[in-house]
Formats: structure tokens, C-alpha cells, sequence
């Protein structure tokens, strides 16, 4: 399915279900709500399905959540059909980031979002999270895009961030991201999931979260936003790890720099090797 056709199906969901749609009424669990959904042979199908499932309580952000889901699931296995290994998983991720985007964009809350360039506040944190498929992504993404100066000078944050270790204890000093750069994120276009999701509407918040632990600061977020990142995570991870590939979620730091030490850490993760299990 391509973004055209996504974004066809997103809106389609808005539309009520037929009466035809309210004969099997499924129960809302989530385990068999998305195996239903990975084994939909179609869109009209995963359509006619969250259509049931509305008739049946689920709310409107509900359905374009699980529809943002399949539709990821989908194209992701999709794509690791590709006989170029390689070249796939740079089209697995970068489709699955610009569809993020563009479910994100959609929010309600968009124009309440206090997010902007140089803001950086948000990246000073005790955890980042990434899926394996990003972070391979990520390290390719560096060494294309930065000069040997600046990939010597992320290497050496991110082994300065793993000394420092990072646990997601309430009482976690924030840090800044080693990919932070001049209150800047120096990978913005290959940045993770979990970054893009992540949507202040309030500034004060992050002035007052800034240096201080997790446990004493709560930033109110576009809570639309951060739902879509993470579906669009989640159908990238049980599509990856249905095709036994790694769909572990890791810590950012560690897992960069072993990205980054492995010249073929695409094509190993791509074959099904478990690349970052093992502590440095
Ligand atoms: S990856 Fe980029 S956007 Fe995410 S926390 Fe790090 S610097 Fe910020």
C-alpha cells in the first residue's frame, strides 16, 4: 500500500459503518484485535473490521490509531519481501517516518504545539528508545551525512553517555542526547519514533522539566500525536519481528555506537542477527 492509498483508507475511516458491518461482533482485545488486523488480505477488509469494531465501542481515535497500525504492518512486511536486503530497510524506515509525519500532522492539536527549531529542551532526557530496524538506519544516516569530524564527535558523546549509563529510574538526572548539536538534533530527518511523537503544548513545562529528574516533571504533550508515532512504531516492530527479524526496542546510546562500530550492521540485522542484546 502506498502513502496515497494510506492516507485514502485514514480518511475512509472517518465514514460510518454499514449496517452489513454490525454482523460479528469482535471483542476488544488488543492481542486478537491485532492478529485480525495482520491477517487482513486487503485495506477494504482492515476497513470493514475497525468499521465492526466501532459498532462496538471503539472510539474515532481508536480506529485511526489501529488503521495508522495496519497500514504500517502491512507495507513493512511488504518491503521485507525485497530481494535488495540492503536497500530495503532504508525504504522500511524511511516510509515508516514519513508516514508517522503525516499521521502526526493530522492532529487536532497541531497549532497548539509549542515545539520549535533550536528548542531543544525535550531532548535533554534520561532514555531514548529505538527499535533496531531505526537504529541501524540511523548509524548508515550518519556516515553518510556527516563529516569525519562530526561522526568523531558523536562517537565520542554517545561513550561518554554509556559511561555516564543511563537507567530509567524516577530519580534519572536528564541529559542531553548525544545526537544534540548546538540545541540542534544533528540526525532531524532520521530521528527515532519516539522523538517525532513527542510534541510539547506547553513550553513553561519544558523550561521547568529542563536538567531536572523525571520523577518531578510532567510536560503536557499533543497526545494524538504521540498515539500515532507509536502505532506507526508498533506495526514496524510486529512486521519486523514476525519476519523473525529484531523488533527489540533499545536504549540509543549503546545501541548507536555498536551500530556504528559494525560497517554491516544493516545487512546483519536484515539476516536476522540479534545485534544488541549484549552489553558493550
Ligand atoms: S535523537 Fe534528536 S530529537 Fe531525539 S532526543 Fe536526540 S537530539 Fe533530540
Amino acid at each position: 500500500m502506498n502513502r496515497a492509498e494510506r492516507r485514502r483508507q485514514a480518511k475512509a475511516t472517518k465514514k460510518k459503518p454499514t449496517g452489513e458491518e454490525k454482523t460479528s461482533p469482535p471483542r476488544l482485545d488488543i492481542t486478537r484485535i491485532k492478529s485480525q488486523l495482520q491477517q487482513a488480505a486487503s485495506p477494504q477488509e482492515v476497513q470493514q473490521f475497525i468499521g465492526q469494531l466501532r459498532e462496538h465501542g471503539l472510539p474515532q481515535a481508536g480506529g485511526e490509531e489501529l488503521i495508522a497500525y495496519a497500514a504500517q504492518y502491512h507495507e513493512a512486511l511488504a518491503a521485507l519481501n525485497s530481494d535488495d536486503k540492503e536497500a530495503s530497510v532504508a525504504f522500511l524506515v524511511n516510509s515508516a517516518h514519513a508516514w508517522a509525519d503525516d499521521r502526526i500532522d493530522q492532529s487536532p492539536d497541531r497549532n497548539r504545539r509549542a515545539c520549535k527549531a533550536g528548542c531543544a529542551f525535550c531532548c535533554y532526557l534520561p532514555v531514548v528508545l529505538v527499535s533496531a530496524a531505526e537504529v541501524v538506519y540511523l548509524a548508515d544516516w550518519l556516515r553518510v551525512n556527516c563529516t569525519p569530524e562530526e561522526l568523531a564527535a558523536v562517537r565520542s558523546r554517545l561513550e561518554a553517555r554509556c559511561e555516564q549509563g543511563t537507567t530509567s529510574l524516577p530519580d534519572q538526572k536528564r541529559l542531553p542526547c548525544a545526537l544534540l548539536q548546538d540545541d540542534t538534533c544533528m540526525a532531524y530527518e532520521a530521528r527515532p519514533f519516539k522523538c517525532r511523537g513527542w510534541n510539547s503544548v506547553r513550553l513553561e513545562a519544558c523550561e521547568r522539566a529542563y536538567g531536572q529528574s523525571q520523577a518531578t516533571t510532567k510536560v503536557p504533550v499533543d497526545t494524538f500525536a504521540f498515539v500515532m508515532g507509536n502505532a506507526v512504531l508498533n506495526g514496524l516492530s510486529d512486521a519486523t519481528q514476525n519476519a523473525e527479524l529484531d523488533g527489540g526496542a533499545y536504549e540509543l546510546n549503546a545501541a548507536l555506537l555498536r551500530a556504528l562500530d559494525l560497517p554491516d550492521a544493516t545487512l546483519r540485522w536484515r539476516n536476522g542477527e540479534r545485534l544488541f542484546d549484549v552489553g558493550r
